[in-house]
C-alpha cells in the first residue's frame, strides 16, 4: 500500500500515521522528522533546513525532493509506504510521481485530513511529543497518563520549538495557499480520498483504515 497523507499542520498526519503504519506493517516516512534528526545530528542538511523551519516556511523542493528521493529506494519501502508531510507543493507532487515511475510505482491513496484552520492552532500550541519514540501527544485532547510522560516508553515530553503561536499562524498560511492546487493536482488523478479530521482520533482512525481498504 503505497500511501500519502495530506493536511494542515496539525490535522492530525502524524497521529493517525502511527495506527495506519502498523495496520500495514509499512514504514512511516515524515520529512519534518527527518529534518528534525538531520538537525539533531548538525548536518549541512539540517543546517540548511532549520533556517526555513525556524520561519515555519518551507524548506526549497529540491533539497526536500533529494531526500525522499533517497528513502523510497531503501528496501524497506518496496512493500509500501506512508508518506506524511510530503509532497507539500505541485513541484514535489510532479516530482514524486516521476520517482515511483521509475521504479514502475503508484501512489494508491492520498488522504486529505481535513481540519479547519481556527481548530488548527489549538491542536498545534498544545502538542507534545517524545523525545525517546516520537510518540504525539496534546496537554487537553490526548493526554499522557501521567503528565509529561510517555504512556509508551515512559520517555520525557517536549514542545517543539515551531510550534508556537507565531511560528504556527505563518505555517498555517504558507501551507493553506499551496494546499489548493496540491488538491486539484490528486483530485484530477482520482487519488484523493477526504476524511473529517474534526472527529475523536480513534474515529478518524477507523474511517482512514475502512477507506484505504476501499469500504468508504
Ligand atoms: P500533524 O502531523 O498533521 O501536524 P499531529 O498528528 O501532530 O498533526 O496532531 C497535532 C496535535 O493535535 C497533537 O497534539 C495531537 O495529539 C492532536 N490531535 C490529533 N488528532 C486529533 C483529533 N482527532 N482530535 C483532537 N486532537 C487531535
Ligand atoms: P507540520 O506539518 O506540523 O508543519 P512537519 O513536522 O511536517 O510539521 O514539518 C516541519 C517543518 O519541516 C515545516 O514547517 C517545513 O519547514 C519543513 N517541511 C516538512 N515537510 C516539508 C515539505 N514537504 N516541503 C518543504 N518543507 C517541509
Ligand atoms: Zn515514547
Amino acid at each position: 500500500m503505497n500511501l500519502v497523507f495530506m493536511g494542515l499542520p496539525g490535522a492530525g498526519k502524524g497521529t493517525q500515521a502511527e495506527h495506519v503504519v502498523e495496520r500495514f506493517d509499512i514504514p512511516h516516512i515524515s520529512t519534518g522528522d527527518m529534518f528534525r534528526a538531520a538537525i539533531k545530528e548538525e548536518t549541512p542538511l539540517g543546517k540548511e533546513a532549520k533556517s526555513y523551519m525556524d520561519q515555519g516556511g518551507l524548506v526549497p523542493d529540491e533539497v526536500t525532493i533529494g531526500i525522499v528521493k533517497e528513502r523510497l529506494a531503501k528496501d524497506d519501502c518496496k512493500h509500501g509506504f506512508l508518506l506524511d508531510g510530503f509532497p507539500r507543493t505541485v513541484a514535489q507532487a510532479e516530482a514524486l510521481e516521476d520517482i515511483l515511475a521509475e521504479s514502475d510505482r503508484k501512489i494508491d491513496h492520498v488522504v486529505y485530513i481535513d481540519v479547519a484552520r481556527d481548530v488548527l492552532l489549538a491542536r498545534l500550541t498544545g502538542r507534545r511529543i517524545c523525545k525517546n519514540c516520537g510518540a504525539t501527544y496534546h496537554v487537553e485532547f490526548n493526554p499522557p497518563k501521567e503528565e509529561g510522560v510517555c504512556d509508551r516508553c515512559g520517555g520525557e515530553l517536549y514542545q517543539r520549538e515551531d510550534d508556537n503561536e507565531e511560528t504556527v499562524a505563518n505555517r498555517l498560511d504558507v501551507n493553506m495557499q499551496k494546499q489548493q492546487s496540491l488538491l486539484d493536482f490528486y483530485s484530477d488523478r482520482g487519488y484523493l480520498r477526504k476524511v473529517n479530521g474534526q472527529q475523536d482520533i480513534d474515529q478518524v482512525t477507523d474511517d482512514i483504515s475502512k477507506l484505504v481498504r476501499g469500504q468508504l
